[in-house]
Protein backbone atom coordinates (compact mmCIF):
# COMPACT_ATOMS: atom_id res chain seq x y z
CA UNK A 1 0.00 0.00 0.00
CA UNK A 2 1.94 3.31 -1.16
CA UNK A 3 0.59 6.04 1.05
CA UNK A 4 1.79 9.15 -0.89
CA UNK A 5 -0.23 8.73 -3.36
CA UNK A 6 -3.71 10.76 -3.32
CA UNK A 7 -6.78 8.23 -2.98
CA UNK A 8 -10.69 8.07 -3.99
CA UNK A 9 -13.50 6.50 -3.25
CA UNK A 10 -17.56 6.04 -2.19
CA UNK A 11 -18.06 6.91 1.37
CA UNK A 12 -21.86 6.19 1.38
CA UNK A 13 -23.40 2.82 0.44
CA UNK A 14 -23.23 1.58 -2.98
CA UNK A 15 -26.61 1.75 -5.01
CA UNK A 16 -29.15 4.65 -5.44
CA UNK A 17 -29.58 7.37 -3.12
CA UNK A 18 -30.68 10.68 -2.74
CA UNK A 19 -27.25 12.00 -1.89
CA UNK A 20 -23.65 10.25 -1.97
CA UNK A 21 -20.43 11.11 -0.64
CA UNK A 22 -16.89 10.61 -2.84
CA UNK A 23 -13.74 11.37 -1.03
CA UNK A 24 -10.45 12.01 -2.60
CA UNK A 25 -7.40 12.25 0.19
CA UNK A 26 -3.91 12.70 -0.57
CA UNK A 27 -0.92 15.50 -1.24
CA UNK A 28 -2.87 16.02 -4.94
CA UNK A 29 -6.57 15.88 -3.45
CA UNK A 30 -7.43 19.55 -4.37
CA UNK A 31 -5.23 19.94 -7.28
CA UNK A 32 -7.10 17.10 -8.94
CA UNK A 33 -10.43 18.06 -8.24
CA UNK A 34 -9.75 21.53 -8.79
CA UNK A 35 -9.58 21.64 -12.86
CA UNK A 36 -12.88 19.42 -12.85
CA UNK A 37 -14.54 21.07 -10.66
CA UNK A 38 -16.62 24.50 -11.95
CA UNK A 39 -17.57 26.60 -8.75
CA UNK A 40 -20.86 28.89 -9.40
CA UNK A 41 -18.86 31.79 -7.48
CA UNK A 42 -16.73 31.40 -10.05
CA UNK A 43 -13.91 30.90 -7.40
CA UNK A 44 -10.82 28.46 -7.67
CA UNK A 45 -10.96 25.65 -5.07
CA UNK A 46 -7.14 25.30 -5.34
CA UNK A 47 -7.28 29.12 -3.50
CA UNK A 48 -10.08 28.09 -1.03
CA UNK A 49 -9.19 27.71 2.54
CA UNK A 50 -9.59 24.72 4.99
CA UNK A 51 -13.22 24.01 5.96
CA UNK A 52 -15.28 25.51 3.44
CA UNK A 53 -18.01 24.32 0.96
CA UNK A 54 -18.67 25.11 -2.84
CA UNK A 55 -21.40 24.63 -5.25
CA UNK A 56 -20.38 24.08 -8.92
CA UNK A 57 -20.44 21.34 -11.29
CA UNK A 58 -18.24 18.60 -11.89
CA UNK A 59 -16.91 18.87 -15.83
CA UNK A 60 -15.51 16.00 -18.01
CA UNK A 61 -13.85 17.91 -21.19
CA UNK A 62 -17.23 20.02 -21.92
CA UNK A 63 -19.89 17.42 -20.17
CA UNK A 64 -21.37 18.43 -17.18
CA UNK A 65 -21.18 15.22 -14.89
CA UNK A 66 -22.93 16.37 -12.02
CA UNK A 67 -23.92 19.36 -10.05
CA UNK A 68 -22.04 19.09 -6.20
CA UNK A 69 -21.27 20.04 -3.44
CA UNK A 70 -17.64 20.03 -2.48
CA UNK A 71 -15.97 20.46 0.96
CA UNK A 72 -12.05 21.48 1.39
CA UNK A 73 -10.32 19.92 4.50
CA UNK A 74 -6.47 20.96 4.27
CA UNK A 75 -4.11 19.41 5.59
CA UNK A 76 -3.60 18.22 8.72
CA UNK A 77 -7.03 19.59 9.48
CA UNK A 78 -8.85 16.70 8.06
CA UNK A 79 -10.23 13.05 8.96
CA UNK A 80 -7.15 11.67 7.09
CA UNK A 81 -4.79 14.22 8.18
CA UNK A 82 -3.53 15.09 4.35
CA UNK A 83 -5.27 17.44 1.57
CA UNK A 84 -8.87 16.09 1.61
CA UNK A 85 -12.24 16.64 -0.78
CA UNK A 86 -15.43 15.50 0.00
CA UNK A 87 -17.85 15.92 -3.22
CA UNK A 88 -21.44 15.32 -2.07
CA UNK A 89 -23.39 13.94 -5.68
CA UNK A 90 -26.43 12.91 -6.79
CA UNK A 91 -27.25 9.38 -5.57
CA UNK A 92 -27.35 7.69 -8.92
CA UNK A 93 -24.64 4.78 -9.19
CA UNK A 94 -23.95 5.94 -12.53
CA UNK A 95 -23.09 9.51 -11.59
CA UNK A 96 -21.41 8.39 -8.50
CA UNK A 97 -18.84 5.86 -11.08
CA UNK A 98 -18.79 8.41 -13.27
CA UNK A 99 -16.98 11.03 -11.17
CA UNK A 100 -14.77 8.40 -9.38
CA UNK A 101 -13.57 7.39 -12.88
CA UNK A 102 -13.02 10.76 -13.75
CA UNK A 103 -10.68 10.98 -10.36
CA UNK A 104 -9.01 7.98 -11.10
CA UNK A 105 -8.63 9.03 -14.72
CA UNK A 106 -7.34 12.78 -13.53
CA UNK A 107 -4.22 10.89 -10.96
CA UNK A 108 -6.28 9.56 -7.99
CA UNK A 109 -6.01 5.42 -7.02
CA UNK A 110 -9.10 3.36 -5.76
CA UNK A 111 -8.89 3.38 -1.98
CA UNK A 112 -8.39 -0.02 -0.78
CA UNK A 113 -10.04 -1.02 2.34
CA UNK A 114 -10.02 1.01 5.67
CA UNK A 115 -7.44 3.08 3.89
CA UNK A 116 -9.08 6.41 5.02
CA UNK A 117 -8.33 5.60 8.87
CA UNK A 118 -5.43 3.81 8.24
CA UNK A 119 -3.57 7.16 7.01
CA UNK A 120 -5.31 8.60 9.86
CA UNK A 121 -3.77 6.48 11.99
CA UNK A 122 -0.26 6.70 10.42
CA UNK A 123 -0.69 10.48 10.33
CA UNK A 124 -1.04 10.71 13.92
CA UNK A 125 -4.55 11.93 13.85
CA UNK A 126 -5.70 8.79 16.07
CA UNK A 127 -4.66 5.53 18.05
CA UNK A 128 -4.46 1.99 16.70
CA UNK A 129 -7.12 1.31 19.48
CA UNK A 130 -9.25 4.70 18.21
CA UNK A 131 -9.35 3.80 14.47
CA UNK A 132 -10.55 0.29 15.61
CA UNK A 133 -13.44 2.08 17.26
CA UNK A 134 -14.04 3.21 13.92
CA UNK A 135 -15.32 0.14 12.66
CA UNK A 136 -16.92 -0.58 15.62
CA UNK A 137 -18.87 2.48 15.69
CA UNK A 138 -19.92 1.76 12.02
CA UNK A 139 -21.20 -1.85 12.75
CA UNK A 140 -23.16 -0.41 16.09
CA UNK A 141 -26.75 -1.65 16.06
CA UNK A 142 -27.67 -0.54 19.34
CA UNK A 143 -26.82 1.47 22.44
CA UNK A 144 -24.92 -0.11 24.24
CA UNK A 145 -22.26 -1.32 21.65
CA UNK A 146 -22.60 2.74 20.30
CA UNK A 147 -21.82 4.17 23.50
CA UNK A 148 -18.69 1.27 23.56
CA UNK A 149 -17.40 2.39 20.43
CA UNK A 150 -17.93 6.54 21.13
CA UNK A 151 -16.00 5.65 24.10
CA UNK A 152 -13.27 4.08 22.77
CA UNK A 153 -12.58 6.28 20.08
CA UNK A 154 -12.61 9.28 21.99
CA UNK A 155 -9.56 7.71 23.62
CA UNK A 156 -10.99 5.07 26.18
CA UNK A 157 -8.61 3.20 27.53
CA UNK A 158 -5.97 4.07 25.44
CA UNK A 159 -5.22 7.13 27.00
CA UNK A 160 -4.99 4.97 30.26
CA UNK A 161 -2.56 2.80 28.49
CA UNK A 162 -0.47 5.15 27.33
CA UNK A 163 0.08 6.87 30.47
CA UNK A 164 1.08 3.97 32.52
CA UNK A 165 3.47 2.94 29.72
CA UNK A 166 5.22 6.32 29.88
CA UNK A 167 5.59 5.94 33.45
CA UNK A 168 6.71 2.04 32.69
CA UNK A 169 9.14 3.56 29.98
CA UNK A 170 10.54 6.07 32.55
CA UNK A 171 11.36 3.68 34.84
CA UNK A 172 13.01 1.53 32.33
CA UNK A 173 15.60 3.92 31.18
CA UNK A 174 16.56 4.36 34.94
CA UNK A 175 16.74 0.85 35.45
CA UNK A 176 18.71 0.82 31.93
CA UNK A 177 21.01 3.82 32.96
CA UNK A 178 21.60 1.47 36.22
CA UNK A 179 23.34 -1.19 33.65
CA UNK A 180 25.58 2.00 32.68
CA UNK A 181 26.96 2.57 35.98
CA UNK A 182 27.23 -1.39 36.86
CA UNK A 183 30.82 -0.94 38.92
CA UNK A 184 29.29 2.14 40.88
CA UNK A 185 26.28 -0.21 42.28
CA UNK A 186 23.94 2.88 42.31
CA UNK A 187 20.64 2.68 42.46
CA UNK A 188 18.75 5.63 40.38
CA UNK A 189 15.11 3.27 39.96
CA UNK A 190 13.49 3.45 43.39
CA UNK A 191 12.32 -0.07 44.03
CA UNK A 192 9.83 0.96 45.89
CA UNK A 193 7.90 3.44 43.50
CA UNK A 194 8.32 1.04 41.22
CA UNK A 195 6.71 -1.84 43.16
CA UNK A 196 4.17 0.55 43.73
CA UNK A 197 3.35 1.60 39.95
CA UNK A 198 3.60 -2.05 39.33
CA UNK A 199 0.76 -2.90 41.51
CA UNK A 200 -1.29 0.28 39.99
CA UNK A 201 -0.72 -1.25 36.37
CA UNK A 202 -1.61 -4.96 37.49
CA UNK A 203 -5.07 -3.46 39.03
CA UNK A 204 -5.57 -1.23 36.06
CA UNK A 205 -5.33 -4.45 33.64
CA UNK A 206 -7.27 -6.89 35.79
CA UNK A 207 -10.10 -4.71 35.57
CA UNK A 208 -9.75 -4.06 31.64
CA UNK A 209 -9.40 -7.80 31.28
CA UNK A 210 -12.52 -8.71 33.43
CA UNK A 211 -14.34 -6.05 31.64
CA UNK A 212 -13.90 -7.64 28.23
CA UNK A 213 -16.68 -10.28 29.36
CA UNK A 214 -19.11 -7.71 29.19
CA UNK A 215 -18.04 -5.87 26.63
CA UNK A 216 -18.01 -9.08 24.49
CA UNK A 217 -21.80 -9.76 25.34
CA UNK A 218 -22.50 -6.11 25.15
CA UNK A 219 -21.10 -5.86 21.57
CA UNK A 220 -22.34 -9.22 20.54
CA UNK A 221 -25.92 -9.29 22.46
CA UNK A 222 -26.65 -10.71 25.99
CA UNK A 223 -27.61 -14.10 25.46
CA UNK A 224 -30.59 -15.22 27.05
CA UNK A 225 -32.10 -19.17 26.85
CA UNK A 226 -35.66 -19.70 26.82
CA UNK A 227 -36.29 -23.20 28.62
CA UNK A 228 -39.67 -24.86 28.82
CA UNK A 229 -42.10 -27.59 27.61
CA UNK A 230 -43.47 -27.79 24.17
CA UNK A 231 -46.52 -25.36 23.69
CA UNK A 232 -45.62 -23.70 27.05
CA UNK A 233 -45.71 -20.40 24.96
CA UNK A 234 -41.44 -19.56 24.31
CA UNK A 235 -42.45 -18.66 20.36
CA UNK A 236 -45.75 -16.32 21.53
CA UNK A 237 -43.51 -14.52 24.61
CA UNK A 238 -40.95 -13.73 21.48
CA UNK A 239 -42.97 -12.60 19.84
CA UNK A 240 -44.86 -10.36 21.97
CA UNK A 241 -41.34 -9.20 22.99
CA UNK A 242 -40.39 -8.51 19.45
CA UNK A 243 -43.50 -7.04 18.64
CA UNK A 244 -44.23 -8.48 15.31
CA UNK A 245 -44.96 -12.49 14.41
CA UNK A 246 -41.31 -14.05 13.58
CA UNK A 247 -41.02 -17.17 15.16
CA UNK A 248 -43.43 -19.57 14.24
CA UNK A 249 -46.41 -20.61 16.55
CA UNK A 250 -48.11 -23.99 16.56
CA UNK A 251 -50.18 -25.69 18.43
CA UNK A 252 -48.44 -28.89 18.02
CA UNK A 253 -46.15 -29.89 21.27
CA UNK A 254 -42.78 -29.89 20.11
CA UNK A 255 -42.44 -27.92 17.17
CA UNK A 256 -39.51 -25.98 18.91
CA UNK A 257 -36.97 -29.01 18.54
CA UNK A 258 -34.62 -27.01 17.12
CA UNK A 259 -32.90 -23.94 18.50
CA UNK A 260 -33.81 -20.66 16.95
CA UNK A 261 -32.11 -17.37 18.09
CA UNK A 262 -34.24 -13.77 17.95
CA UNK A 263 -32.07 -10.56 18.50
CA UNK A 264 -33.77 -7.08 19.98
CA UNK A 265 -32.42 -4.43 21.57
CA UNK A 266 -34.25 -3.67 25.20
CA UNK A 267 -33.21 -0.33 26.69
CA UNK A 268 -30.79 -0.01 24.20
CA UNK A 269 -28.67 -3.26 24.88
CA UNK A 270 -28.91 -6.02 22.54
CA UNK A 271 -30.42 -9.24 23.74
CA UNK A 272 -30.24 -12.73 21.81
CA UNK A 273 -32.94 -14.97 22.66
CA UNK A 274 -32.31 -18.49 22.71
CA UNK A 275 -35.51 -20.72 22.04
CA UNK A 276 -34.48 -24.43 23.51
CA UNK A 277 -36.74 -27.33 23.51
CA UNK A 278 -36.83 -27.90 27.74
CA UNK A 279 -35.71 -30.08 30.09
CA UNK A 280 -38.99 -32.39 30.49
CA UNK A 281 -37.52 -35.78 30.76
CA UNK A 282 -38.67 -38.27 27.77
CA UNK A 283 -37.85 -41.35 26.15
CA UNK A 284 -38.26 -39.51 22.52
CA UNK A 285 -34.75 -39.85 21.41
CA UNK A 286 -34.92 -36.46 19.23
CA UNK A 287 -36.03 -34.93 22.24
CA UNK A 288 -33.61 -35.97 24.33
CA UNK A 289 -31.30 -34.47 21.82
CA UNK A 290 -32.78 -31.62 22.05
CA UNK A 291 -32.43 -31.73 26.43
CA UNK A 292 -28.68 -32.59 25.82
CA UNK A 293 -28.47 -29.11 23.53
CA UNK A 294 -31.09 -27.15 25.56
CA UNK A 295 -28.05 -27.83 28.81
CA UNK A 296 -25.45 -26.65 26.39
CA UNK A 297 -27.31 -23.28 25.14
CA UNK A 298 -27.80 -22.69 28.92
CA UNK A 299 -24.15 -22.86 29.60
CA UNK A 300 -23.50 -20.30 26.75
CA UNK A 301 -26.38 -17.95 28.02
CA UNK A 302 -26.38 -15.21 30.44
CA UNK A 303 -29.54 -15.69 32.06
CA UNK A 304 -32.39 -18.01 31.52
CA UNK A 305 -35.38 -18.02 31.72
CA UNK A 306 -37.59 -20.95 32.61
CA UNK A 307 -41.18 -20.68 31.04
CA UNK A 308 -44.11 -22.65 33.06
CA UNK A 309 -47.64 -23.09 32.32
CA UNK A 310 -49.66 -21.75 35.14
CA UNK A 311 -52.87 -23.80 33.70
CA UNK A 312 -50.80 -27.10 34.21
CA UNK A 313 -48.87 -25.53 37.66
CA UNK A 314 -51.38 -27.64 39.85
CA UNK A 315 -50.98 -30.48 38.23
CA UNK A 316 -47.38 -30.30 37.41
CA UNK A 317 -45.85 -28.42 40.22
CA UNK A 318 -43.69 -31.31 41.57
CA UNK A 319 -42.16 -31.59 37.87
CA UNK A 320 -41.51 -27.66 37.42
CA UNK A 321 -39.70 -28.02 40.67
CA UNK A 322 -37.67 -30.54 39.54
CA UNK A 323 -36.29 -28.78 36.23
CA UNK A 324 -36.08 -25.75 38.39
CA UNK A 325 -33.88 -27.92 40.95
CA UNK A 326 -31.97 -29.44 37.73
CA UNK A 327 -30.94 -25.89 36.01
CA UNK A 328 -30.18 -24.44 39.77
CA UNK A 329 -28.00 -27.47 40.90
CA UNK A 330 -26.49 -27.58 37.20
CA UNK A 331 -25.51 -23.80 37.07
CA UNK A 332 -25.97 -22.13 40.61
CA UNK A 333 -24.37 -19.20 39.50
CA UNK A 334 -26.65 -18.15 36.13
CA UNK A 335 -29.38 -15.63 36.78
CA UNK A 336 -32.52 -17.44 36.40
CA UNK A 337 -35.86 -16.00 35.95
CA UNK A 338 -39.02 -18.19 36.14
CA UNK A 339 -42.11 -17.37 34.64
CA UNK A 340 -45.58 -18.64 34.39
CA UNK A 341 -47.15 -17.51 31.57
CA UNK A 342 -50.81 -18.01 30.20
CA UNK A 343 -51.60 -16.48 33.98
CA UNK A 344 -54.63 -15.34 31.46
CA UNK A 345 -56.28 -18.55 32.07
CA UNK A 346 -56.34 -19.27 35.87
CA UNK A 347 -58.58 -17.60 38.36
CA UNK A 348 -57.25 -15.63 41.10
CA UNK A 349 -57.36 -18.15 43.77
CA UNK A 350 -54.71 -19.68 41.48
CA UNK A 351 -52.65 -17.00 40.89
CA UNK A 352 -52.67 -16.39 44.86
CA UNK A 353 -51.32 -19.78 45.16
CA UNK A 354 -48.60 -19.58 42.48
CA UNK A 355 -47.47 -16.51 43.70
CA UNK A 356 -46.70 -18.05 46.81
CA UNK A 357 -45.50 -21.09 46.02
CA UNK A 358 -42.88 -19.24 43.07
CA UNK A 359 -41.99 -17.53 45.84
CA UNK A 360 -40.60 -20.09 47.36
CA UNK A 361 -39.32 -22.49 44.52
CA UNK A 362 -37.31 -19.60 43.05
CA UNK A 363 -35.86 -18.05 46.56
CA UNK A 364 -37.12 -14.66 45.19
CA UNK A 365 -33.60 -13.36 45.77
CA UNK A 366 -31.27 -11.41 43.25
CA UNK A 367 -30.07 -14.39 41.17
CA UNK A 368 -33.20 -16.25 40.97
CA UNK A 369 -36.63 -14.60 40.64
CA UNK A 370 -40.20 -15.06 39.44
CA UNK A 371 -43.00 -13.34 36.85
CA UNK A 372 -46.32 -14.03 36.17
CA UNK A 373 -46.88 -13.31 32.42
CA UNK A 374 -49.23 -13.98 29.69
CA UNK A 375 -47.30 -13.70 26.25
CA UNK A 376 -50.82 -13.55 24.52
CA UNK A 377 -52.44 -10.23 26.30
CA UNK A 378 -49.17 -9.02 27.03
CA UNK A 379 -49.25 -8.28 30.44
CA UNK A 380 -45.97 -8.38 32.10
CA UNK A 381 -43.49 -8.08 29.40
CA UNK A 382 -43.02 -4.77 30.35
CA UNK A 383 -42.12 -6.15 33.52
CA UNK A 384 -39.96 -8.72 31.80
CA UNK A 385 -37.75 -6.37 30.01
CA UNK A 386 -37.07 -4.73 33.19
CA UNK A 387 -36.07 -7.94 34.73
CA UNK A 388 -34.02 -8.84 32.47
CA UNK A 389 -31.83 -5.32 31.96
CA UNK A 390 -31.69 -5.69 35.90
CA UNK A 391 -29.61 -9.22 35.78
CA UNK A 392 -27.59 -8.31 32.93
CA UNK A 393 -24.89 -6.48 34.42
CA UNK A 394 -25.34 -3.55 32.72
CA UNK A 395 -23.80 -1.45 35.63
CA UNK A 396 -20.35 -1.29 34.30
CA UNK A 397 -21.66 0.69 30.66
CA UNK A 398 -23.84 2.55 32.85
CA UNK A 399 -21.26 4.16 35.29
CA UNK A 400 -19.18 4.47 32.28
CA UNK A 401 -16.31 2.85 32.80
CA UNK A 402 -14.36 1.71 30.14
CA UNK A 403 -15.11 -1.61 28.84
CA UNK A 404 -12.27 -3.42 26.25
CA UNK A 405 -14.67 -5.30 23.23
CA UNK A 406 -11.98 -6.15 20.95
CA UNK A 407 -10.28 -9.78 21.41
CA UNK A 408 -6.56 -8.12 19.67
CA UNK A 409 -6.95 -5.95 22.59
CA UNK A 410 -8.18 -7.80 25.11
CA UNK A 411 -5.03 -10.60 23.99
CA UNK A 412 -2.51 -7.75 24.69
CA UNK A 413 -3.62 -7.16 27.66
CA UNK A 414 -3.34 -10.95 29.25
CA UNK A 415 0.25 -10.77 27.83
CA UNK A 416 1.12 -7.14 29.26
CA UNK A 417 -0.29 -8.76 32.66
CA UNK A 418 1.89 -11.67 32.66
CA UNK A 419 4.94 -9.77 31.65
CA UNK A 420 4.35 -7.14 34.70
CA UNK A 421 3.79 -10.69 36.58
CA UNK A 422 6.84 -11.41 35.86
CA UNK A 423 8.21 -8.10 36.68
CA UNK A 424 6.56 -8.12 39.79
CA UNK A 425 8.38 -11.42 40.83
CA UNK A 426 11.48 -10.11 39.55
CA UNK A 427 11.32 -7.04 41.55
CA UNK A 428 10.12 -9.41 44.74
CA UNK A 429 13.19 -11.59 44.19
CA UNK A 430 16.21 -8.68 43.80
CA UNK A 431 16.88 -9.88 40.23
CA UNK A 432 19.29 -7.75 38.75
CA UNK A 433 18.75 -4.59 36.53
CA UNK A 434 19.62 -6.45 33.09
CA UNK A 435 17.50 -9.16 33.53
CA UNK A 436 14.32 -6.46 35.38
CA UNK A 437 14.93 -4.85 32.02
CA UNK A 438 13.94 -7.09 29.39
CA UNK A 439 10.77 -7.86 31.06
CA UNK A 440 9.80 -4.56 31.68
CA UNK A 441 10.64 -4.18 27.62
CA UNK A 442 8.26 -7.22 27.02
CA UNK A 443 5.55 -5.96 28.64
CA UNK A 444 6.06 -2.25 26.77
CA UNK A 445 6.01 -3.69 23.65
CA UNK A 446 2.33 -5.54 24.61
CA UNK A 447 1.58 -1.93 25.78
CA UNK A 448 2.32 -0.41 22.52
CA UNK A 449 0.31 -3.22 20.18
CA UNK A 450 -2.74 -1.41 21.86
CA UNK A 451 -2.20 1.76 20.99
CA UNK A 452 -0.04 1.21 18.11
CA UNK A 453 3.38 2.26 19.06
CA UNK A 454 4.16 -0.90 18.30
CA UNK A 455 2.69 -2.65 14.36
CA UNK A 456 3.96 -3.93 11.92
CA UNK A 457 2.35 -4.35 8.29
CA UNK A 458 0.48 -7.82 9.09
CA UNK A 459 -1.20 -6.24 12.06
CA UNK A 460 -2.08 -2.95 10.10
CA UNK A 461 -3.03 -4.99 7.30
CA UNK A 462 -5.62 -7.23 9.27
CA UNK A 463 -7.38 -4.56 11.10
CA UNK A 464 -7.57 -2.57 7.91
CA UNK A 465 -9.04 -5.36 5.64
CA UNK A 466 -12.23 -5.18 7.92
CA UNK A 467 -13.22 -1.86 7.26
CA UNK A 468 -15.06 -1.19 4.28
CA UNK A 469 -13.73 0.76 1.23
CA UNK A 470 -14.65 4.56 1.77
CA UNK A 471 -13.94 4.75 5.42
P1 LIG B 1 -43.95 -22.95 22.19
O1 LIG B 1 -44.06 -24.33 21.66
O2 LIG B 1 -43.43 -22.92 23.57
O3 LIG B 1 -43.17 -22.02 21.30
O4 LIG B 1 -45.43 -22.39 22.31
P2 LIG B 1 -46.24 -21.41 21.34
O5 LIG B 1 -45.73 -20.02 21.52
O6 LIG B 1 -46.24 -21.99 19.99
O7 LIG B 1 -47.69 -21.45 22.01
C1 LIG B 1 -48.47 -22.59 22.04
C2 LIG B 1 -49.93 -22.21 22.16
O8 LIG B 1 -50.16 -21.55 23.40
C3 LIG B 1 -50.39 -21.25 21.09
O9 LIG B 1 -51.70 -21.63 20.69
C4 LIG B 1 -50.42 -19.91 21.78
O10 LIG B 1 -51.39 -19.05 21.22
C5 LIG B 1 -50.81 -20.31 23.18
N1 LIG B 1 -50.31 -19.33 24.17
C6 LIG B 1 -49.07 -18.89 24.33
N2 LIG B 1 -48.99 -18.00 25.35
C7 LIG B 1 -50.24 -17.86 25.84
C8 LIG B 1 -50.82 -17.09 26.90
O11 LIG B 1 -50.16 -16.32 27.62
N3 LIG B 1 -52.16 -17.24 27.10
C9 LIG B 1 -52.91 -18.06 26.35
N4 LIG B 1 -54.20 -18.12 26.62
N5 LIG B 1 -52.39 -18.79 25.35
C10 LIG B 1 -51.10 -18.72 25.09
Amino acid sequence: MKLNDTIVALATPSGAGAIAIIRVSGPEAISIVSPVFKAKSGKKLEDQPSHTLHLGNVIDAERIIDEVLVSVFRAPKSYTGEETIEISCHGSPYIQQEIIQLMIRKGCRSAEAGEFTLRAFLNGKMDLSQAEAVADLISSENQASHQMAMQQMRGGFSNEIQRLRQELLDFASLIELELDFAEEDVEFANRNQFKELIARIQQVLKRLIDSFATGNVLKNGIPVAIVGEPNVGKSTLLNSLLNEERAIVSEIAGTTRDTIEDEMAIGGVGFRFIDTAGIRETQDVVESIGIKRTFEKISQAQVVVFLLNAEKFKELSSEFKIEIEKIKNKFPQKPLLIIANKTDRIEETERERLIQELEIISENNERSQFLLLSAKTGSGVEELKDKLLDFVNTGELRNNNTIVTNSRHYNALLQSLEEINKVQDGLNSNLSGDLLAIDIRQALYHFGEITGEITNDDLLGNIFANFCIGK
